[in-house]
Protein backbone atom coordinates (compact mmCIF):
# COMPACT_ATOMS: atom_id res chain seq x y z
CA UNK A 1 0.00 0.00 0.00
CA UNK A 2 1.24 3.39 -0.72
CA UNK A 3 -0.51 6.64 1.75
CA UNK A 4 0.57 9.77 3.10
CA UNK A 5 -2.36 11.77 4.77
CA UNK A 6 -1.60 15.22 5.83
CA UNK A 7 -4.99 17.06 7.14
CA UNK A 8 -3.61 19.93 10.54
CA UNK A 9 -6.85 21.55 10.61
CA UNK A 10 -8.34 21.04 13.88
CA UNK A 11 -12.22 20.47 13.10
CA UNK A 12 -14.77 22.10 15.72
CA UNK A 13 -18.66 21.15 14.68
CA UNK A 14 -21.31 21.86 17.16
CA UNK A 15 -23.97 24.67 17.68
CA UNK A 16 -22.63 27.87 18.97
CA UNK A 17 -18.81 26.50 18.22
CA UNK A 18 -17.86 30.24 17.83
CA UNK A 19 -19.15 31.31 21.32
CA UNK A 20 -18.34 28.07 22.87
CA UNK A 21 -14.94 27.94 21.84
CA UNK A 22 -14.13 31.71 22.17
CA UNK A 23 -10.55 30.73 23.48
CA UNK A 24 -9.32 29.71 19.57
CA UNK A 25 -9.76 33.80 18.79
CA UNK A 26 -6.59 34.59 21.30
CA UNK A 27 -4.37 33.44 18.38
CA UNK A 28 -3.06 36.85 17.74
CA UNK A 29 -3.47 40.32 18.77
CA UNK A 30 -5.45 41.61 15.91
CA UNK A 31 -7.13 39.88 13.42
CA UNK A 32 -8.65 40.77 9.72
CA UNK A 33 -12.06 39.11 9.15
CA UNK A 34 -12.33 38.54 5.30
CA UNK A 35 -16.02 38.07 4.42
CA UNK A 36 -18.24 38.93 1.53
CA UNK A 37 -20.74 41.59 1.53
CA UNK A 38 -23.77 41.09 3.32
CA UNK A 39 -24.58 37.35 4.01
CA UNK A 40 -21.80 37.10 7.60
CA UNK A 41 -23.88 40.14 8.78
CA UNK A 42 -27.09 38.62 8.29
CA UNK A 43 -26.97 35.10 9.45
CA UNK A 44 -25.55 35.81 12.80
CA UNK A 45 -21.87 34.43 12.03
CA UNK A 46 -19.56 38.65 12.01
CA UNK A 47 -21.77 38.85 15.60
CA UNK A 48 -20.48 35.69 17.05
CA UNK A 49 -16.89 36.24 15.91
CA UNK A 50 -16.88 39.96 16.95
CA UNK A 51 -18.30 38.62 20.56
CA UNK A 52 -15.53 36.28 20.52
CA UNK A 53 -12.52 39.12 19.72
CA UNK A 54 -14.03 41.10 22.68
CA UNK A 55 -14.25 38.46 25.15
CA UNK A 56 -10.32 37.96 24.38
CA UNK A 57 -9.53 41.78 24.05
CA UNK A 58 -8.41 40.70 20.53
CA UNK A 59 -8.51 43.76 17.92
CA UNK A 60 -9.87 43.39 14.53
CA UNK A 61 -11.07 44.71 11.01
CA UNK A 62 -13.33 43.88 8.76
CA UNK A 63 -12.72 43.64 5.11
CA UNK A 64 -15.96 42.90 3.48
CA UNK A 65 -15.46 42.96 0.15
CA UNK A 66 -15.12 39.71 -1.28
CA UNK A 67 -17.27 38.90 -4.41
CA UNK A 68 -17.78 35.23 -5.58
CA UNK A 69 -15.37 33.70 -7.43
CA UNK A 70 -12.66 35.83 -5.88
CA UNK A 71 -10.54 38.44 -8.40
CA UNK A 72 -6.33 39.03 -7.34
CA UNK A 73 -7.25 42.35 -7.02
CA UNK A 74 -9.34 41.67 -4.05
CA UNK A 75 -6.87 39.55 -2.50
CA UNK A 76 -4.00 41.85 -2.77
CA UNK A 77 -6.02 44.37 -1.64
CA UNK A 78 -7.06 42.76 1.64
CA UNK A 79 -3.25 42.22 2.09
CA UNK A 80 -2.49 45.40 1.95
CA UNK A 81 -5.29 46.23 4.64
CA UNK A 82 -3.88 43.20 7.00
CA UNK A 83 -0.22 44.92 6.38
CA UNK A 84 -1.31 48.13 6.87
CA UNK A 85 -3.61 47.21 10.30
CA UNK A 86 -0.52 44.96 11.09
CA UNK A 87 -2.83 42.02 11.75
CA UNK A 88 -1.26 38.78 12.86
CA UNK A 89 -4.55 36.26 11.83
CA UNK A 90 -7.33 36.07 9.78
CA UNK A 91 -10.38 35.04 9.98
CA UNK A 92 -12.84 33.82 6.96
CA UNK A 93 -16.53 33.86 7.41
CA UNK A 94 -18.27 33.07 4.70
CA UNK A 95 -18.77 30.66 1.13
CA UNK A 96 -15.66 29.16 -0.83
CA UNK A 97 -15.29 33.04 -2.24
CA UNK A 98 -14.68 34.68 1.35
CA UNK A 99 -12.50 31.37 2.69
CA UNK A 100 -10.33 31.54 -0.57
CA UNK A 101 -9.84 34.98 -0.31
CA UNK A 102 -8.40 34.88 3.43
CA UNK A 103 -6.18 32.24 2.52
CA UNK A 104 -4.60 34.24 -0.54
CA UNK A 105 -4.56 36.95 1.91
CA UNK A 106 -3.21 35.19 5.01
CA UNK A 107 -0.43 34.78 2.53
CA UNK A 108 0.23 38.17 0.16
CA UNK A 109 0.41 39.49 4.07
CA UNK A 110 3.42 38.03 4.68
CA UNK A 111 5.24 37.44 1.84
CA UNK A 112 6.02 39.44 -1.14
CA UNK A 113 4.93 37.45 -3.85
CA UNK A 114 3.27 39.54 -7.89
CA UNK A 115 0.86 38.22 -9.26
CA UNK A 116 2.96 36.09 -11.89
CA UNK A 117 5.00 33.71 -9.03
CA UNK A 118 0.84 33.49 -7.78
CA UNK A 119 -0.49 32.11 -10.46
CA UNK A 120 3.19 30.26 -11.57
CA UNK A 121 3.09 28.31 -7.98
CA UNK A 122 6.36 30.19 -7.21
CA UNK A 123 4.53 31.00 -3.39
CA UNK A 124 6.44 29.80 -0.55
CA UNK A 125 5.42 28.38 2.10
CA UNK A 126 4.79 31.10 5.00
CA UNK A 127 1.03 32.80 5.36
CA UNK A 128 -0.97 34.10 8.88
CA UNK A 129 -2.22 31.63 10.64
CA UNK A 130 -6.10 30.98 10.20
CA UNK A 131 -9.72 30.33 11.28
CA UNK A 132 -12.17 29.85 9.09
CA UNK A 133 -15.62 29.53 9.59
CA UNK A 134 -17.66 28.12 6.46
CA UNK A 135 -21.72 29.51 5.96
CA UNK A 136 -22.14 27.44 2.61
CA UNK A 137 -21.86 23.60 2.84
CA UNK A 138 -20.15 22.62 -0.37
CA UNK A 139 -16.42 23.49 -0.90
CA UNK A 140 -14.91 22.16 2.07
CA UNK A 141 -12.27 24.93 1.85
CA UNK A 142 -12.15 25.16 5.19
CA UNK A 143 -10.07 22.24 5.54
CA UNK A 144 -8.23 22.71 2.30
CA UNK A 145 -4.35 23.96 1.44
CA UNK A 146 -5.92 25.80 -2.04
CA UNK A 147 -7.05 29.42 -2.81
CA UNK A 148 -8.72 29.29 -5.87
CA UNK A 149 -8.96 32.56 -7.88
CA UNK A 150 -10.07 33.56 -11.30
CA UNK A 151 -7.02 34.16 -13.62
CA UNK A 152 -8.05 36.64 -16.15
CA UNK A 153 -4.55 35.80 -18.20
CA UNK A 154 -5.89 32.48 -18.75
CA UNK A 155 -9.62 33.09 -18.79
CA UNK A 156 -10.07 30.44 -15.94
CA UNK A 157 -9.79 29.68 -12.74
CA UNK A 158 -6.42 28.93 -11.06
CA UNK A 159 -5.98 26.98 -7.84
CA UNK A 160 -2.52 28.13 -5.62
CA UNK A 161 -1.70 25.41 -2.89
CA UNK A 162 0.52 25.05 -0.27
CA UNK A 163 0.73 23.47 3.32
CA UNK A 164 1.00 26.69 4.91
CA UNK A 165 -2.86 27.34 3.24
CA UNK A 166 -4.29 24.95 5.65
CA UNK A 167 -6.36 26.84 8.38
CA UNK A 168 -5.54 25.87 11.98
CA UNK A 169 -8.94 25.98 12.97
CA UNK A 170 -12.46 25.00 10.94
CA UNK A 171 -15.16 25.95 12.90
CA UNK A 172 -18.58 24.54 11.63
CA UNK A 173 -21.97 25.65 12.87
CA UNK A 174 -25.28 24.54 10.74
CA UNK A 175 -27.41 27.91 12.13
CA UNK A 176 -25.23 29.55 9.64
CA UNK A 177 -26.61 27.62 6.83
CA UNK A 178 -30.39 28.63 7.84
CA UNK A 179 -30.16 31.56 5.32
CA UNK A 180 -29.19 29.90 2.34
CA UNK A 181 -31.16 30.09 -0.11
CA UNK A 182 -32.28 26.92 -2.09
CA UNK A 183 -29.96 27.49 -5.18
CA UNK A 184 -26.95 27.79 -3.12
CA UNK A 185 -27.77 24.87 -0.95
CA UNK A 186 -28.20 22.59 -4.17
CA UNK A 187 -25.44 23.82 -5.81
CA UNK A 188 -22.68 24.08 -3.03
CA UNK A 189 -24.35 20.31 -2.30
CA UNK A 190 -23.60 19.70 -5.69
CA UNK A 191 -20.21 20.66 -5.61
CA UNK A 192 -18.88 18.76 -2.05
CA UNK A 193 -20.69 15.52 -4.08
CA UNK A 194 -18.37 16.42 -6.99
CA UNK A 195 -14.92 16.46 -4.62
CA UNK A 196 -15.65 13.09 -3.17
CA UNK A 197 -16.54 11.53 -5.72
CA UNK A 198 -13.81 13.22 -8.19
CA UNK A 199 -11.33 11.94 -5.25
CA UNK A 200 -12.09 8.57 -6.31
CA UNK A 201 -12.12 9.06 -9.69
CA UNK A 202 -8.26 11.23 -9.38
CA UNK A 203 -5.18 10.02 -10.07
CA UNK A 204 -4.16 10.45 -6.04
CA UNK A 205 -6.60 8.68 -4.37
CA UNK A 206 -5.37 6.72 -1.51
CA UNK A 207 -7.28 4.01 0.85
CA UNK A 208 -7.71 7.27 3.26
CA UNK A 209 -8.85 9.24 1.00
CA UNK A 210 -11.64 6.40 -0.52
CA UNK A 211 -12.75 6.13 3.04
CA UNK A 212 -13.88 8.97 3.68
CA UNK A 213 -15.15 10.00 0.23
CA UNK A 214 -17.35 7.01 0.43
CA UNK A 215 -18.93 8.46 3.40
CA UNK A 216 -19.18 11.89 2.18
CA UNK A 217 -21.07 10.22 -1.04
CA UNK A 218 -23.54 8.17 0.68
CA UNK A 219 -24.38 11.17 3.49
CA UNK A 220 -25.27 13.37 0.95
CA UNK A 221 -26.82 10.98 -1.40
CA UNK A 222 -29.08 10.57 1.35
CA UNK A 223 -30.37 14.01 0.08
CA UNK A 224 -30.89 13.69 -3.31
CA UNK A 225 -34.38 14.12 -2.26
CA UNK A 226 -34.35 16.98 -0.66
CA UNK A 227 -32.05 18.59 -2.89
CA UNK A 228 -34.71 17.95 -5.73
CA UNK A 229 -37.67 19.24 -3.65
CA UNK A 230 -35.75 22.11 -2.18
CA UNK A 231 -36.86 21.41 1.26
CA UNK A 232 -34.38 21.23 3.64
CA UNK A 233 -34.02 20.11 7.98
CA UNK A 234 -31.89 21.22 10.01
CA UNK A 235 -30.90 17.23 10.06
CA UNK A 236 -30.64 18.13 7.03
CA UNK A 237 -28.45 20.75 6.77
CA UNK A 238 -26.13 19.28 9.02
CA UNK A 239 -25.50 16.34 6.95
CA UNK A 240 -24.79 18.32 4.26
CA UNK A 241 -22.30 20.75 6.06
CA UNK A 242 -20.52 17.47 7.51
CA UNK A 243 -20.31 16.39 4.25
CA UNK A 244 -19.27 19.22 2.92
CA UNK A 245 -15.78 19.06 5.32
CA UNK A 246 -15.09 15.85 4.51
CA UNK A 247 -15.09 16.22 0.59
CA UNK A 248 -12.67 19.06 1.39
CA UNK A 249 -10.33 16.94 3.47
CA UNK A 250 -10.71 14.36 0.30
CA UNK A 251 -9.75 16.82 -1.94
CA UNK A 252 -7.21 18.21 0.23
CA UNK A 253 -5.05 14.85 -0.78
CA UNK A 254 -6.58 13.96 -3.90
CA UNK A 255 -7.06 17.51 -5.46
CA UNK A 256 -9.74 17.60 -8.11
CA UNK A 257 -9.86 16.26 -11.99
CA UNK A 258 -11.22 17.21 -15.07
CA UNK A 259 -14.61 17.93 -13.85
CA UNK A 260 -13.28 21.00 -11.95
CA UNK A 261 -11.05 21.69 -14.86
CA UNK A 262 -13.76 21.87 -16.96
CA UNK A 263 -16.57 23.12 -15.37
CA UNK A 264 -14.25 26.45 -14.46
CA UNK A 265 -14.95 27.28 -17.83
CA UNK A 266 -19.03 27.26 -17.34
CA UNK A 267 -18.32 29.70 -14.17
CA UNK A 268 -15.83 32.20 -16.11
CA UNK A 269 -17.41 32.57 -19.90
CA UNK A 270 -21.49 31.99 -18.69
CA UNK A 271 -21.26 32.97 -14.81
CA UNK A 272 -22.54 29.39 -13.63
CA UNK A 273 -22.14 28.74 -9.84
CA UNK A 274 -19.32 26.78 -9.12
CA UNK A 275 -20.88 23.77 -7.54
CA UNK A 276 -24.02 23.74 -10.49
CA UNK A 277 -21.26 23.90 -13.29
CA UNK A 278 -19.31 20.65 -12.14
CA UNK A 279 -22.50 18.86 -11.36
CA UNK A 280 -23.55 19.63 -15.09
CA UNK A 281 -20.25 17.46 -16.14
CA UNK A 282 -20.15 15.07 -13.03
CA UNK A 283 -22.19 12.31 -14.82
CA UNK A 284 -20.34 12.41 -18.36
CA UNK A 285 -17.31 12.09 -16.92
CA UNK A 286 -18.13 9.12 -14.66
CA UNK A 287 -19.38 6.95 -17.55
CA UNK A 288 -15.77 8.40 -19.61
CA UNK A 289 -13.87 6.93 -15.90
CA UNK A 290 -15.87 4.00 -15.61
CA UNK A 291 -14.72 2.56 -18.91
CA UNK A 292 -11.40 1.99 -17.62
CA UNK A 293 -11.94 1.63 -13.89
CA UNK A 294 -15.50 -0.24 -13.82
CA UNK A 295 -15.05 -1.18 -10.28
CA UNK A 296 -14.06 2.15 -9.19
CA UNK A 297 -17.20 3.60 -10.34
CA UNK A 298 -19.31 0.96 -9.51
CA UNK A 299 -18.01 1.44 -5.60
CA UNK A 300 -19.33 5.20 -5.81
CA UNK A 301 -22.58 4.13 -7.33
CA UNK A 302 -23.04 1.31 -4.57
CA UNK A 303 -22.25 4.20 -1.68
CA UNK A 304 -25.58 5.85 -3.29
CA UNK A 305 -27.36 2.96 -3.64
CA UNK A 306 -27.58 2.57 -7.37
CA UNK A 307 -26.85 0.57 -10.25
CA UNK A 308 -25.94 2.21 -13.20
CA UNK A 309 -24.21 5.44 -14.19
CA UNK A 310 -27.22 5.88 -16.09
CA UNK A 311 -29.20 6.32 -12.73
CA UNK A 312 -26.36 8.56 -11.24
CA UNK A 313 -26.93 11.34 -14.39
CA UNK A 314 -31.00 11.09 -13.71
CA UNK A 315 -30.39 12.23 -10.34
CA UNK A 316 -28.16 14.63 -11.29
CA UNK A 317 -30.64 15.97 -13.83
CA UNK A 318 -33.11 15.98 -11.81
CA UNK A 319 -31.48 18.19 -8.98
CA UNK A 320 -29.96 20.60 -11.71
CA UNK A 321 -32.71 21.01 -13.74
CA UNK A 322 -32.52 22.46 -17.61
CA UNK A 323 -28.68 23.29 -18.65
CA UNK A 324 -27.37 26.48 -20.45
CA UNK A 325 -27.70 27.06 -24.08
CA UNK A 326 -23.91 26.36 -25.34
CA UNK A 327 -22.87 26.48 -28.80
CA UNK A 328 -20.30 23.93 -30.40
CA UNK A 329 -17.48 26.88 -30.83
CA UNK A 330 -17.88 27.90 -27.09
CA UNK A 331 -17.11 23.90 -26.61
CA UNK A 332 -14.45 23.97 -28.45
CA UNK A 333 -12.88 26.51 -26.78
CA UNK A 334 -13.27 25.28 -23.52
CA UNK A 335 -11.97 21.93 -24.39
CA UNK A 336 -8.66 24.11 -25.66
CA UNK A 337 -8.45 25.92 -22.52
CA UNK A 338 -9.27 22.52 -19.95
CA UNK A 339 -6.77 20.84 -21.95
CA UNK A 340 -3.42 21.43 -20.28
CA UNK A 341 -4.73 21.71 -16.82
CA UNK A 342 -3.69 20.20 -13.44
CA UNK A 343 -7.51 18.46 -12.90
CA UNK A 344 -6.94 16.93 -16.22
CA UNK A 345 -3.86 15.52 -15.55
CA UNK A 346 -5.07 14.71 -12.11
CA UNK A 347 -7.44 12.25 -13.48
CA UNK A 348 -7.42 8.45 -12.68
CA UNK A 349 -7.68 8.49 -16.68
CA UNK A 350 -6.60 11.74 -18.47
CA UNK A 351 -9.10 12.94 -21.22
CA UNK A 352 -7.52 13.92 -24.67
CA UNK A 353 -8.43 16.68 -26.08
CA UNK A 354 -10.82 15.42 -28.44
CA UNK A 355 -12.13 13.02 -25.34
CA UNK A 356 -12.61 16.78 -23.25
CA UNK A 357 -14.85 18.07 -26.30
CA UNK A 358 -17.20 14.87 -26.38
CA UNK A 359 -17.78 15.13 -22.71
CA UNK A 360 -18.36 18.92 -22.99
CA UNK A 361 -20.81 17.86 -25.81
CA UNK A 362 -22.85 15.11 -24.29
CA UNK A 363 -23.18 17.18 -20.92
CA UNK A 364 -24.34 20.63 -22.52
CA UNK A 365 -25.76 20.43 -26.07
P1 LIG B 1 -19.66 31.84 -2.57
O1 LIG B 1 -19.24 32.52 -3.83
O2 LIG B 1 -18.72 31.86 -1.43
O3 LIG B 1 -21.06 32.41 -2.06
C1 LIG B 1 -22.16 32.42 -2.93
C2 LIG B 1 -23.25 33.33 -2.41
O4 LIG B 1 -23.83 32.79 -1.23
C3 LIG B 1 -22.78 34.74 -2.06
O5 LIG B 1 -23.69 35.64 -2.63
C4 LIG B 1 -22.86 34.78 -0.55
O6 LIG B 1 -23.21 36.06 -0.06
C5 LIG B 1 -23.98 33.80 -0.27
N1 LIG B 1 -23.94 33.18 1.06
C6 LIG B 1 -22.89 32.58 1.69
N2 LIG B 1 -23.28 32.06 2.87
C7 LIG B 1 -24.59 32.36 3.01
C8 LIG B 1 -25.56 32.11 4.03
N3 LIG B 1 -25.24 31.40 5.11
N4 LIG B 1 -26.83 32.56 3.85
C9 LIG B 1 -27.15 33.26 2.72
N5 LIG B 1 -26.29 33.51 1.72
C10 LIG B 1 -25.02 33.08 1.86
O7 LIG B 1 -20.07 30.34 -2.98
P2 LIG B 1 -19.46 28.90 -2.69
O8 LIG B 1 -20.08 27.99 -3.62
O9 LIG B 1 -19.46 28.60 -1.24
O10 LIG B 1 -17.91 29.08 -3.08
C11 LIG B 1 -17.51 29.02 -4.42
C12 LIG B 1 -16.04 29.33 -4.52
O11 LIG B 1 -15.29 28.34 -3.79
C13 LIG B 1 -15.53 29.28 -5.95
O12 LIG B 1 -14.67 30.37 -6.19
C14 LIG B 1 -14.78 27.96 -6.02
O13 LIG B 1 -13.79 27.94 -7.00
C15 LIG B 1 -14.25 27.85 -4.61
N6 LIG B 1 -13.89 26.49 -4.17
C16 LIG B 1 -12.77 26.35 -3.40
C17 LIG B 1 -12.35 25.10 -2.98
C18 LIG B 1 -11.09 24.98 -2.17
O14 LIG B 1 -10.65 23.89 -1.82
N7 LIG B 1 -10.45 26.08 -1.81
C19 LIG B 1 -13.08 23.96 -3.30
C20 LIG B 1 -14.24 24.13 -4.09
C21 LIG B 1 -14.63 25.40 -4.48
P3 LIG B 1 -22.11 37.11 0.55
O15 LIG B 1 -21.19 37.46 -0.57
O16 LIG B 1 -22.92 38.24 1.02
O17 LIG B 1 -21.40 36.39 1.65
FE1 LIG C 1 -15.35 22.72 -5.91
Amino acid sequence: MKLSFHMPTKVIAEKECVRNNAEIFNIGKKAIIVTGKRSAKENGALDDVIWALRKNGVEYVIFDRVMSNPMVECVYEGAETAMEEEVDFVIAIGGGSPMDAAKAIALLAVSDIDKKDLFGGNIGNRALPMIHIPTTAGTGSEVTPYSILTNHEKQTKTSIGAPCLFPEYALLDVKYMKSLGVKTTVNTAVDSLSHSVEGMMSARSNPMSDVIAREAVRLIAQEFESLESGNFTEECRERLLYASMLGGVVISQTKTTAVHAMGYSLTYFKGIDHGRANGLLLGEFTEFTEKYAPEKIRGILSCMGMESVEEFKGALKRILGEGEGFTREELEMYADIAENTGGVKNSFKRPTRDEILEIYIKSLL
